[in-house]
C-alpha cells in the first residue's frame, strides 16, 4: 500500500459541503471515496466513480481548476492530492468489464468511435446487459497515444486497451462515414457517436504547406530550432516534447498568456523546462530560406476573446521546423446532431466536450438515458 495515498485520505476533513466534489465535472463523491480508502476498501472506492477510466482523469484533468484547487485545505497549503489517490486506486483495482445488471438485456448497441467517450459508454451499457459493438478504424484510444508519455504513461493506455480487447465487447476495425449513421440506427436499438474531433487546422497563411503537423511533431522526430504555433494543450505537448529531445523551442501564440487554452500548470512546466513564449504574435507568412524556414509574425492587439487586431508591426523568426498546433476542425459527424434521430446519441469532442472528463461525463449521461428509457 502506498503510504502517501493513505496519507492523502487521512487528511480529508470530510466536509459537509465538499467543494472538491462541486468542482469535479463528474461530481465524484470524493469525501466518500477517501473514507473508503481510509478503510482500505479499495474496490468499493473504485465502484463509487461509476466508470472505468479514473486513471486517465488522474493524469489528464486540470486538477488545479477542479478537485485539487477547490479543496478547503488549500488555505493551509495542504490540499488533498485526490488525483494521486485516483491514479493509485484505478491502477491497483481496475474496473472489471463484466455484466452487472440486465436493464439493457436484448438490446443491440453500436458505438462509433473507440476513444474515451465511446469506450466509457460501451463498458457502461455492456455492464447493463446490452450486446455492444464498437466501430473504430484505428487502435483503441488512439488519440491518447499522441499525448507525450511524460503526461500519460504508455503502460496506463496499454492496460486499458488490453482490458477492453479481452472483454466480450465486440471491436470492429472499420471506418464509419457520417452517411452510414442513419442505416446503423435502423440496424441497432441505439447508436452512440463519439468520433472525436475533425481534421487538424492549418495555419491559413502563405507557405502553410511548409509547416509540420502536430501529429508529426508528437512522433518526436524534430531537431534544431523549433517554433510551435498555438496555445492549447497540444501546442504545449509539442513544445515540451521537442524541448525534452534537445530542441530550442519557441511557442508563438496570437493572444496573451492568460488567454491560452492550455492548462496553466503545463505552461509553467514548459517555461521551467526552457521553452520560450512569444505571445500577441500572429503568423502571417512562412517561407523557405536556404535550409531554414522563416516565419513572419505580426504583433496583435486583443481586448477580449472575440476581438483580435493584427498590426503592421512584424518580425521574422528563423528556425528548422514550424509546427502547426492550432487544434482541430469540427468533426463532419457533428452536424448529424441536427437530424435528431431518437436512437442516436452523441458524446465527447464531437458533441463539444474538450476534456477527457467531459468525454466520460457525456458517456455516463447517455448510458443513464438509455437505461431509463
Ligand atoms: S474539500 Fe478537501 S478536505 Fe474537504 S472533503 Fe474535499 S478533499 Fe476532503
Amino acid at each position: 500500500m502506498d503510504n502517501s495515498v493513505q496519507q492523502q485520505a487521512q487528511k480529508c476533513l470530510a466536509c459537509k459541503k465538499p467543494l472538491c466534489k462541486v468542482a469535479c465535472p463528474l461530481g465524484n463523491d470524493i469525501p466518500n471515496v477517501l473514507q473508503l480508502v481510509k478503510n482500505q476498501q479499495y474496490r468499493q472506492a473504485v465502484a463509487l466513480f461509476g466508470h472505468a477510466f479514473g486513471e486517465l482523469c488522474g493524469y489528464l484533468c486540470p486538477h488545479q481548476q477542479q478537485c485539487l484547487g477547490a479543496c478547503v485545505l488549500n488555505a493551509k497549503g495542504n490540499a488533498v492530492n485526490f488525483p494521486l489517490v485516483e491514479r493509485w486506486l484505478f491502477h491497483n483495482s481496475p474496473v472489471e468489464i463484466c455484466q452487472k445488471s440486465s436493464t439493457l438485456q436484448g438490446k443491440k448497441v453500436c458505438v462509433v468511435g473507440g476513444g474515451v467517450s465511446g469506450l466509457t459508454f460501451a463498458i457502461k451499457v455492456f455492464q447493463a446487459g446490452a450486446d455492444v459493438t464498437v466501430f473504430e478504424p484505428n487502435k483503441l484510444l488512439s488519440t491518447l497515444y499522441t499525448i507525450p508519455s511524460f503526461r500519460l504513461p504508455r503502460q496506463v493506455l496499454d492496460n486499458l486497451v488490453e482490458r477492453v480487447q479481452s472483454s466480450p465487447i465486440k471491436i470492429v476495425c472499420q471506418q464509419v462515414q457520417p452517411s452510414q449513421i442513419a442505416t446503423l440506427a435502423e440496424q441497432y436499438h441505439f447508436v452512440y457517436v463519439a468520433t472525436g474531433v475533425g481534421e487538424a487546422r492549418t495555419l491559413g497563411i502563405p507557405g502553410q504547406e511548409l509547416a509540420t503537423t502536430y501529429q508529426q511533431c508528437l512522433l518526436g522526430k524534430l531537431c534544431g530550432n523549433v517554433v510551435v504555433v498555438g496555445g492549447g494543450n497540444t501546442a504545449i505537448d509539442c513544445a515540451r516534447l521537442a524541448k525534452s529531445q534537445g530542441c530550442n523551442v519557441t511557442v508563438v501564440y496570437r493572444r496573451s498568456e492568460e488567454e491560452m487554452p492550455a492548462f496553466q500548470t503545463e505552461v509553467d512546466h514548459a517555461k521551467n523546462e526552457g521553452v520560450l513564449f512569444q505571445t500577441h504574435q500572429a503568423p502571417v507568412c512562412l517561407e523557405k530560406q536556404g535550409q531554414n524556414l522563416c516565419l513572419t509574425v505580426a504583433k496583435t492587439v486583443s481586448h477580449n476573446r472575440k476581438s483580435l487586431q493584427i498590426t503592421n508591426e512584424t518580425h521574422q523568426i528563423c528556425c528548422d521546423f514550424v509546427v502547426s498546433a492550432l487544434g482541430n476542425n469540427t468533426s463532419p459527424f457533428a452536424s448529424l446532431q441536427q437530424q435528431a434521430l431518437p436512437n442516436v446519441l452523441f458524446g465527447g469532442d464531437v458533441a463539444g466536450g474538450s476534456l477527457v472528463v467531459h468525454a466520460i461525463r457525456d458517456a455516463l449521461l447517455c448510458a443513464t438515458k438509455l437505461e431509463e428509457r
